[in-house]
């Protein structure tokens, strides 16, 4: 059994595979043109795949149980028993009860899905009831650890931490449960130990947010009682995404083995490590390499911060600051990139490359490091976007005042009380995919291509017509993906072909690069939007991406303040919005569906970024005159701590996420004075179910009468590109039809 940590580590690699094989697999087994053991097969190779290669770049502590069908939030639940009593009934093998908790199937809505922390990363919500009984169940770790064993390969199990794991479960008071979660922790510790492993990884995320002294306790007499066990592997316990905070201390003063600090996210930690005293011999993990983001390390910076870890603990291991999950596998698959980016960019392989260095370099300290690059060539900056952006002034940052604004936009759109609208998007049929894909092969022609979509434009126009709807949308059938359409389009922007992150499940991004300095070649939207007002005389929305949203999907420069760089592409945005403008459309939405996702964990760093997410929206929407109607659309309806800010993004109209939850949001809206137009969701879009024409009028009279019908909007939660045609239909005839009802009352 090793007692050694090692020098060099990750926290977990992508499971996805380097040409997204798991995707494949799992989708094809979902579809039934695969069976279970061939899935299996995918992924042993997968994980054999995963191992070899960490072990080829010479890393010395290598994780397994870091692969996942899904998600290991779920692996982690079914490993200590909780899945719900709805999901054990249905009498299936474990590998579909396990998609189940996944997906849903007929009978049964999946888990919750939601954002793991501050990441594109979405985890499944454990459903903790005061019943669960939880069960030791390591038979998935333990069957990884002996695959890699077999290949030569010693590994250390990872699962997400018994804290972490109830602080974001939900159910009545999930937390309380958490001693009698520890003693099944134990056995699976037990078992773990009994088979031979020598060290095993928690990870405890959840500690780099703001947590109460009775967390932090919790925390404390969760990892004494665990490495209290006699039988027991080596503990590590792994925190990321920020600073440690209080729980520091509280985790140092454990008997556990080994922690990990984020000092990428978290420079405070250093800190608070040197403020903490004597570490008993534990082994401190420096995450060194960010895990988030692609650029290479700055090495002599990172051995820098790394020797004063050093200086602080006897033994000190390099590690990326998370798992690498959140980064594409490989840069070498990306030949066709500028070499003067390629040359700076860093992908899950090249960190690993990255942290043996660090840790030869930290034990030896002689090994030569190489100097950074410098920071940006001088053709990605534009002289002109720097000159513009300062020249700014806080009025370009504001428009007229709203109730000129309003009377001036209903003057010019007349629109009837309750107006109907959608938030975007049409059904991306099979077809559509396929044109995508015959003009990214080449088989179709720019020409074919676009009269395909402008087609299309036209039936979706031609659709909404037909049912009634008051301001219609062009359907956005020639966005693959609401920020690459962008980051295609923009200077300063790099796309990947093959820079897929897994996102959920099966669905994986590809988030663009943002390399230099923003800035709008040509228009981008006007003509789709104006191709569609063409077609009709009600107006057409057009319809852009806001600059936090094109920021939290797309890896972001680190050699500036974000705020910098939100604000050129916000200038990018006000010049198309302009563009729209000018060209004769009357209503535009600018999109913030991640506003909210990017909060920092911290509320003590919440205000500054929420300003410089307010100020670039404002930024980009308000070049436009008063009688051009500015709309938002925010994807969630637990405002939070967003609340104010969503208030001051000073939209015309925002439509968001209300039907799962209610309306309760326009209580929280009318709470704080929110006084302009809203379109709080009337229909679920996360299901095909059609809501009846009755179900849609019941929640319109509810939202009535929490909103004086004047500022009331008539939307779906969100665009319909997952639906089908026959439920968008019968869907938006039910709403239009319970509009009109509501409105004679
Ligand atoms: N306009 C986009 C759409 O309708 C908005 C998507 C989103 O909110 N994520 O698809
Ligand atoms: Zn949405």
């Amino acid at each position: 059994m090793s007692t050694v940590f090692g020098q060099s580590t990750v926290l977990g690699y992508p499971r996805i595979g380097a040409n997204r094989e798991l995707k494949k697999a799992v989708e094809a087994y979902w579809a039934g043109t695969i069976d279970a053991e061939a899935l299996a097969d995918t992924a042993a190779g997968l994980r054999a795949q995963v191992w070899r290669t960490l072990r080829d770049a010479r890393l010395d502590a290598i994780p397994s149980n870091t692969f996942s069908y899904y998600d290991q939030m779920l692996d982690t639940a079914v490993a200590v028993g909780a899945v719900p009593a709805r999901f054990a009934r249905l009498g299936l093998s474990a590998l579909d009860t396990y998609f189940a908790m996944a997906r849903g199937v007929d009978a049964e809505p999946a888990l919750e899905l939601t954002k793991w922390f501050d990441t594109n990363y979405h985890y499944l919500v454990p459903e903790i009831a005061p019943d669960t009984v939880f069960t030791a169940n390591p038979a998935k770790a333990l069957d990884e650890y002996a695959e890699a064993r077999d290949l030569g390969v010693t590994t250390r199990p990872v699962f997400v931490g018994p804290a972490t794991f109830l602080l974001l479960a939900k159910g009545v008071d999930p937390f309380a449960r958490l001693d009698d979660l520890v003693q099944t922790y134990a056995r699976i510790l037990a078992a773990l130990a009994h088979a031979g492993v020598g060290w095993v990884q928690l990870d405890e995320p959840a500690y780099a947010g703001d947590r109460s002294p009775a967390e932090i306790d919790a925390l404390r007499r969760t990892y004494t009682r665990l490495g209290d066990l006699t039988h027991r592997p080596r503990i590590f316990v792994a925190t990321y995404f920020g600073d440690l905070g209080d729980a520091l201390p509280a985790l140092l003063d454990t008997p556990v083995d080994a922690v990990g600090l984020d000092l990428v996210a978290g420079a405070g930690n250093l800190h608070r490590l040197a403020a903490a005293g004597p570490l008993g011999g534990k082994t401190i993990v420096a995450g060194l390499v960010d895990g988030r983001n692609v650029w290479r390390t700055d090495l002599r910076a990172a051995v820098a911060a790394g020797a004063t870890v050093t200086g602080l603990a006897d033994h000190v291991a390099v590690s990326s600051s998370c798992s690498l999950l959140h980064v594409p596998v490989d840069l070498s698959a990306e030949t066709h990139l500028d070499p003067r980016l390629s040359e700076r960019l860093a992908f899950a392989r090249q960190k690993v490359d990255e942290i043996v260095v660090l840790g030869r370099a930290l034990r030896d300290g002689t090994t030569a490091l190489p100097a950074p690059l410098p920071a940006t060539p001088a053709g990605w900056r534009h002289d002109d976007v720097r000159g513009r952006l300062a020249a700014l002034r806080p009025a370009d940052r504001q428009r007229g005042d709203y109730p000129t604004r309003a009377a001036r936009q209903q003057e010019r759109l007349g629109l009837p009380e309750l107006p109907t609208t959608t938030i975007g998007s049409f059904p991306q049929t099979a077809e559509l995919r396929r044109a995508r894909a015959a003009h990214r092969a080449g088989s179709l022609d720019d020409a074919g291509y676009a009269s395909r979509m402008r087609a299309e434009v036209q039936q979706v126009v031609r659709l909404q017509e037909q049912l009634g709807l008051d301001v219609l949308v062009h359907g956005e059938p020639e966005r693959n993906d609401m920020v690459q359409y962008f980051g295609e389009q923009l200077d300063g922007f790099a796309a990947t072909r093959h820079g897929w992150v897994q996102s959920y499940g099966s669905r994986c991004v590809r988030p663009p690069i943002i390399y230099g300095d923003v800035s709008r070649k040509a228009p981008m939207t006007v003509e789709w939007s104006t191709y569609a007002q063409s077609l009709t005389s009600k107006p057409v929305k057009g319809m852009l991406t806001g600059p936090v949203t094109i920021l939290a999907w797309s890896f972001v420069r680190t050699d500036q303040p974000l705020a910098d760089t939100a604000d050129q592409v916000a200038l990018a945005l006000r010049d198309e919005c302009r563009d729209l403008e000018s060209a004769g459309i009357r209503v535009i939405q600018v999109d913030e569906p991640a506003l909210r996702e990017t909060l920092p964990l911290r509320r003590a760093d919440q205000k500054t970024y929420l300003d410089w997410a307010v100020a670039a929206f404002r930024l980009a929407t308000s070049g436009v005159a008063d009688d051009t109607q500015i709309h938002t659309h925010l994807c969630y309806s637990e405002f939070g701590e967003v609340i104010g800010a969503i208030d001051a993004l000073d939209a015309d109209v925002t439509s968001i996420e209300a039907s799962r939850s209610k309306m309760e949001v326009l209580d929280n809206l009318a709470a704080i004075g929110y006084g302009r137009g809203v379109g709080p969701g009337v229909w679920d879009i996360h299901s095909p179910r059609v809501p009846s024409r009755d179900e849609v009028i019941e929640a319109l009279r509810r939202a009535v009468a929490a909103v004086p019908a004047r500022r009331l909007w008539v939307n779906p939660d969100c665009g319909l590109k997952t639906r089908g045609y026959p439920e968008v239909e019968a869907s938006l005839r039910h709403l239009v039809a319970a509009a009109a009802e509501v409105r004679g009352s």
